[in-house]
């Protein structure tokens, strides 16, 4: 079994470095492996997750109907993509959640001058608007056979974040900062402790 670790702010934070943004969406959920983390937990999580992903959203959006149509397409999602990372087949109908919010048309994504360059101008979208984005950036990802080649699981067994690894390097952790470190911690822990249950034997 895994081991249980304490919930710190640092396993509460939301993460941005999956890779993509539908992988970042499935990593607002941490620990699936063991006790799950909930990285949108209420509206004002969700309002500061889809800021940081630069997702403008209709002013008059019902926000926590959104919560509770983007946890949902979270967990399609997540089934659908760890089963591919694992080789184990495709269920239709996850895929077929995953097409259907896809299909919704999105807004254009314009330019507007700003300080001498341009940038983005703010789109305004609606809940489908939301999931339609979020699908397509999964469509890109699990229909490139380069980019799916690249997705991992977290080699920590209570993580089992799904990153896309870094193009010709081999990566063991979602995170070296977290769970790279943990697991050097864990083994040199369990190190210690075999040392301490067999003391060296005198000759
Ligand atoms: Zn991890």
């Amino acid at each position: 079994m895994a081991p249980r670790t304490r919930v710190t702010a640092a396993l509460r934070a939301q993460r941005f470095d999956a890779g993509s943004l539908a992988l970042n969406l499935m990593a607002t959920v941490g620990r699936r492996g063991s006790q799950r983390i909930e990285r949108l937990p209420d509206t004002a999580s969700l309002r500061s997750w889809c800021q940081t992903s630069r997702l403008d959203l209709d002013e008059d959006i019902d926000e926590a109907e959104l919560l509770e149509r983007l946890r949902h397409m979270r967990e399609q999602a997540y089934t659908l993509t760890r089963a591919l990372v694992r080789a184990e087949g495709v269920d239709e109908r996850d895929l077929e959640a995953i097409n259907a919010a896809a299909r919704f048309p999105t807004p254009a994504r314009l330019l507007v001058a700003a300080a001498g360059s341009v940038e983005f101008a703010p789109t305004r979208l609606s809940i489908d608007a939301v999931l339609s984005v979020i699908a397509r950036d999964l469509a890109h990802v699990l229909g490139t056979p380069e980019l799916r080649a690249r997705l991992h699981e977290c080699y920590a067994e209570e993580c089992r974040l799904i990153f896309l690894a870094p193009v010709g390097r081999e990566q063991r952790w979602c995170s070296k900062a977290q769970c790279g470190n943990r697991a050097k911690v864990a083994a040199h822990r369990a190190r210690a402790a075999r040392m301490h249950q067999d003391p060296p034997q005198p000759r």
